[in-house]
């Protein structure tokens, strides 16, 4: 039976609440995604090192996404220039989502950990960065994939919906808390070999 319910999300200490709406059941894509990045976001953040199982992501559009308690509390960094910005709660310091470092590319993707009650996700429909045997690794997104996001985010785009991001001020285009860039070497000892 599909649901409309909003997917409950909160940080590890509870202070930073929130839901991501939806008008069916998932509203979005579950993926594990491998890159070596959001290892080294959740190793920044204190996480348990998640290779080689992967980062398991929620992606939907930010328009749907809203803070409930605790906005105050939620920071950003980047890892890279031209990186994605990832968003985290300054109070226990856990993962929330990555979005673009544009707010008219609406794309949010939360991380699954984040999820009150993670059947809401659905299933893991698919990993995307994941190490070739020939040690090469690779996007995968399936087309079917790529499409239907583009297509979320080309009606989020198109109807004005992406002004609701909570992660920018709409009028200024700036974040709501200003990345700091950390990492930028492996001096932190963010990118360790594959496991
Ligand atoms: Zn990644
Ligand atoms: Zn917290």
């Amino acid at each position: 039976m599909p649901t409309t319910e909003p997917i409950r999300f909160a940080c590890a200490c509870g202070s930073v609440r929130g839901e991501v709406s939806r008008t069916s059941s998932p509203g979005g894509t579950h993926i594990i995604c491998h890159c070596k990045y959001c290892r080294a976001g959740e190793l920044w953040c204190g996480q348990p090192d998640p290779d080689p199982e992967g980062v398991a992501i929620f992606q939907t559009t930010a328009d749907r996404v809203r803070f409930t308690e605790g906005q105050d509390h939620v920071g950003a960094f980047r890892l890279t220039k031209q990186g994605p910005y990832r968003w985290y709660a300054t109070c226990c310091k856990a993962p929330l989502f990555n979005t673009t470092s544009s707010p008219g590319v609406p794309f949010a993707g939360m991380i699954a950990a984040r999820a009150a009650d993670p059947s809401d996700l659905g299933p893991v429909k698919m990993h995307v960065f994941r190490t070739q045997p020939d040690g090469t690794s690779k996007a995968g997104l399936g087309i079917g994939a790529v499409a239907k996001l583009m297509t979320g985010l080309a009606a989020a785009r198109l109807s004005g919906r992406w002004k609701n991001t909570p992660f920018f001020d709409a009028a200024t285009r700036k974040p709501l808390a200003t990345p700091a860039m950390v990492g930028p070497d492996d001096s932190d000892g963010l990118y360790p070999p594959r496991r």
